[in-house]
């Protein structure tokens, strides 16, 4: 049986003239057709000794290998509408862009920009000088410069530093921010040797000034943003570690994690430590993220003494893990932003998601159930409940701010079933599960339309 099956495995050429595949080859050609062929075919000699498969019919195989066709010619990156209730949703590509930033980094795909050339003397410039201006003053900081993200910032400015000495931190500041991020293995990979001090919950100035020795590079300060100690606890503050790093003659490093521009305060929102202040409190170096409150795109900003950013831009690894010039672009416009803190709010995505009025959301709760009610049908069952949001990534850790949410059921399906309807649908709808429904935060939603899945999917 399966030789005879084998014996009877259309050719590639067959295939490749069956009607449905000539349709196909005009829109994709022929070498890519004939690629999905071949792979199929494969795969069916495989299935049949297996004693998989037992139709090798023509028709059958051309379905087979549109159908991997369609696999491959279809675009990867498909829009995902982030209702979960997460601003800063790091696995959807955390913060949205604002409209002027979009517009910028569109220029500087479509077209060559200034990125290092100087446009008074057509001589070389420096690429992060576009955005340092702005940084410095809206931190308050005499030098900055910019690479990939938060984590390269932290590991070029350790290695620039501290190679082959010792790095002082308190162990209740040794965190894990997930995606693989952890500081003790950052550290020891930025060829630095780690000196840890204190305990989990409590570490007092006592503990830095005794571990400090000849070979002490710094000391090391990090932003605990994810999780929130409460209890028995005791850290340093910044402005007493530095008489202590002074003492010494050795740097403060700040690894602020999401690092917010301006007081979050003036918007109703949690404090969040600004770079500014941390600065201000002893910081020599702060490094930050662009991608989390900021509300850019993704980057690692470094901001502080003029000395130490000089030595860091002369580090090999800083060009290794220098931004491009659509992030630039990105950047740009959204630092650019924060000079005019009233219109901030209307204009940066992530802080107007952040204070949406709940009125504001439970409108387009209001309107989005009316037309999941027409698209779902009667065995679907759609209620606006309450609940709470939370800013993502890391940053606000612990800062529940409250929401409106859909909750919808299912006479026949569970939660997780109908999470991945909407899942499936196209744009994409990510909601999320909590005790048991499914519910759509629509803190992030502009537009009620946006969380109706496309009927087909049902
Ligand atoms: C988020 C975070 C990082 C990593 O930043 P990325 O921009 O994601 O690389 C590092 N340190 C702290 C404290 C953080 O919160």
């Amino acid at each position: 049986m399966r030789e005879k099956l084998l014996r009877h495995i259309p050719s590639v050429d067959e295939l490749l003239k069956a009607g449905p595949m000539k349709e196909a080859i005009s829109g994709c050609g022929l070498q890519l057709a004939t690629e999905a062929v071949r792979e199929i075919l494969c795969e069916l000699r495989d299935g049949i000794v297996k004693g998989e498969i037992n139709d090798v019919s023509t028709g059958a195989v051309t379905t087979k290998a549109l159908s991997r066709l369609k696999e491959i010619s279809s675009t990867g990156i498909v829009r995902v509408v982030n209702a979960t209730g997460a601003v800063l949703h790091t696995n959807t590509g955390r913060a949205v862009l604002g409209q002027e930033a979009v517009k910028l980094i569109c220029l500087a795909a479509e077209s060559n920009i200034n990125l290092e050339i100087s446009l008074s003397d057509g001589e070389r410039g420096e690429r992060d000088s576009i955005v340092e201006g702005l940084i410095k003053r809206l931190a308050g900081a005499s030098s900055a410069c910019v690479v990939n993200n938060n984590a390269a910032a932290v590991l070029v400015a350790l290695n620039t530093l501290a190679e082959g000495r010792e790095v002082v931190i308190s162990r209740g500041e040794l965190v894990e921010i997930g995606g693989s991020f952890r500081l003790p293995d950052i550290i020891k990979k930025s060829g630095c040797v780690l000196r840890e001090v204190g305990t989990t919950n409590r570490t007092h100035a006592s503990d830095y000034a005794s571990a400090i020795n000849p070979n002490t590079a710094l000391i090391f300060k990090a932003h605990t943003s994810n999780f929130r100690v409460v209890g028995f606890h005791k850290e340093v503050l910044l402005k007493e570690l530095k008489p202590i790093a002074k003492k010494a003659e050795i740097p403060i490093v700040h690894d602020l994690g999401s690092g917010s521009l301006v007081d979050l305060r003036r918007y109703g929102l949690p404090y969040e430590p600004t770079v500014a202040e941390s600065l201000v409190s002893g910081a020599d170096i702060v490094t930050f993220s662009g991608d989390k409150l900021l509300g850019g795109p993704q980057a690692g900003i470094i901001a502080g003494n003029t000395g130490i950013i000089e030595g860091i831009r002369k580090n090999p690894l800083k060009r290794a893990l220098r931004i491009d010039k659509l992030t630039i672009a990105g950047l740009e416009a959204t630092l650019r932003l924060y000079l005019n803190k009233d219109a901030l709010v209307r204009e940066l995505p992530t802080l107007r998601f952040l204070t949406r009025p709940v009125s504001e959301i439970e409108d387009a709760c209001v309107k989005a159930s009316q037309m999941l009610k027409l698209a779902l049908g009667e065995d679907f069952n759609i209620e606006i409940t309450g609940g709470e949001s939370v800013a993502g990534s890391g940053a606000l850790p612990g800062a529940a701010i409250p929401t409106r949410l859909i909750s919808i059921s299912h006479r026949g399906k569970g939660p997780h079933e109908i999470f991945k309807m909407f899942l499936e649908s196209r744009p994409s709808i990510l909601g999320r599960i909590s005790k048991d429904r499914f519910l759509l935060d629509m803190r992030t939603i502009l537009d009620p339309a946006a969380v109706v899945p496309a009927k087909k999917v049902f």
